[in-house]
């Protein structure tokens, strides 16, 4: 019987776990096989505190990894495919083992979102992409199109400039989502252009990207544009297919954590903490800061239950 089981290895996740080491819970953290979380597709960290001259994500998240470790977090690079939070223990599965555990940190992030073309489908790794840092280097010298008009459409383009001879970013609407820095640095960088009011409506190409077909959604007209690349940066989704049916969900697919003064789900001991939770700041340093907040509710909800200060069911 496990006393904490954080699944989950993003900001939120290890910065719960080296919270629930460091009170000697040994928490087990089932990582996922793609470890690390989003941190590990971006590229320069310019605003976690601590870091004046910027960090690699994943070079921030070894650093998570190792300072969660030295206290005896046990880490596990493996995916969690079921969850059974209705009876105690709680219990959680694997492709291989299943594990109980007396509480539950959920910190299972989110995912990048795709157009939902076939073409991209087919051509990613062959010029799709969401993740500038794991395959920006490929197209060095070649014209790279950019897709959405947040901040990671913004952070995703400017970072391709480094490799890229043109980066054009497709934006639906005429205004951007993106924050006034952002996107103040890819609007006066001059490999940077914009197409405005623009959808992808195909991407081109038999064996690797050639172009894409774009069309105008105030006039409807479309036109082929060639390209090398294309990355998708339009936004992401919750990872909370697992817990379907047991934690209650927002209208939005995030794990709904209704008091304002902890990270307690509808499940006595379970939590949940990171962008699994939040759709609106998105930040590693507020995920860490929500993670360390469960793994604190974490330990004090064990703390309740051995003084029998909890009421049953509570
Ligand atoms: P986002 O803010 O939700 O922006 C998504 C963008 O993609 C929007 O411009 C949206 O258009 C567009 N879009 C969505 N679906 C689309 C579709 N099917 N076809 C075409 N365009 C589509 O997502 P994000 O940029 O990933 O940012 C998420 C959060 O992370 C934000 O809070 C952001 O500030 C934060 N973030 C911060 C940094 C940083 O500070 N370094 C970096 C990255 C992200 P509309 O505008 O028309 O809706």
């Amino acid at each position: 019987m496990e006393r904490v089981i954080i699944i989950g290895s993003g900001p939120a996740g290890l910065t719960a776990a080296i919270y629930a080491a460091r009170a000697n819970l040994s928490p087990l953290v089932l990582g996922g096989a793609q470890t690390g979380g989003q941190l590990m597709i971006t590229s320069d960290v310019e605003n976690y505190p601590g870091f004046p001259d910027g960090v690699l994500g994943p070079e921030l998240m070894a650093l998570f990894r190792a300072q969660a470790e030295r206290f005896g977090a046990r880490i596990e690079d493996v995916d969690v495919t079921k969850v059974d939070f209705l009876r105690k223990p709680l219990r959680v599965w694997t492709d291989d083992d299943v594990y109980e555990s007396e509480t539950v940190i959920a910190a299972t992030g989110a995912s990048s979102l795709w157009l939902g073309l076939p073409s991209e489908t087919r051509l990613l790794g062959h010029g799709v992409s969401s993740c500038a840092t794991c395959d920006g280097a490929f197209f060095k010298d070649k014209d790279i199109i950019v897709v959405g008009g947040g901040d990671s459409a913004m952070e995703e383009a400017t970072f391709l400039t480094r490799f890229g001879k043109t980066v054009t970013i497709v934006h639906r609407r005429e205004t951007l989502r993106a924050s006034k820095i952002m996107r103040h640095r890819a609007s006066n960088h001059p490999k940077i252009s914009f197409v405005w009011n623009a959808v992808v409506e195909e991407i081109l190409g038999e064996r690797h990207v050639t172009g894409v077909r774009l069309r105008n959604v105030l006039t409807g007209v479309t036109e082929e544009r060639p390209c090398d690349a294309v990355f998708v940066a339009i936004g992401h989704r919750p990872n909370t297919e697992i817990f379907a049916g047991q934690l209650h969900l927002d209208a939005h697919g995030y794990i709904a954590t209704p008091h304002a003064a902890n990270t307690k789900t509808n499940i006595d001991g379970v939590f949940a903490a990171g962008d699994v939770v939040d759709s609106h700041y998105r930040q590693a340093i507020t995920a860490a800061g929500l993670g360390c907040r469960a793994a604190m509710d974490a330990e004090r909800h064990l703390e309740a239950v051995e003084t029998g200060s909890l009421a049953a069911g509570s």
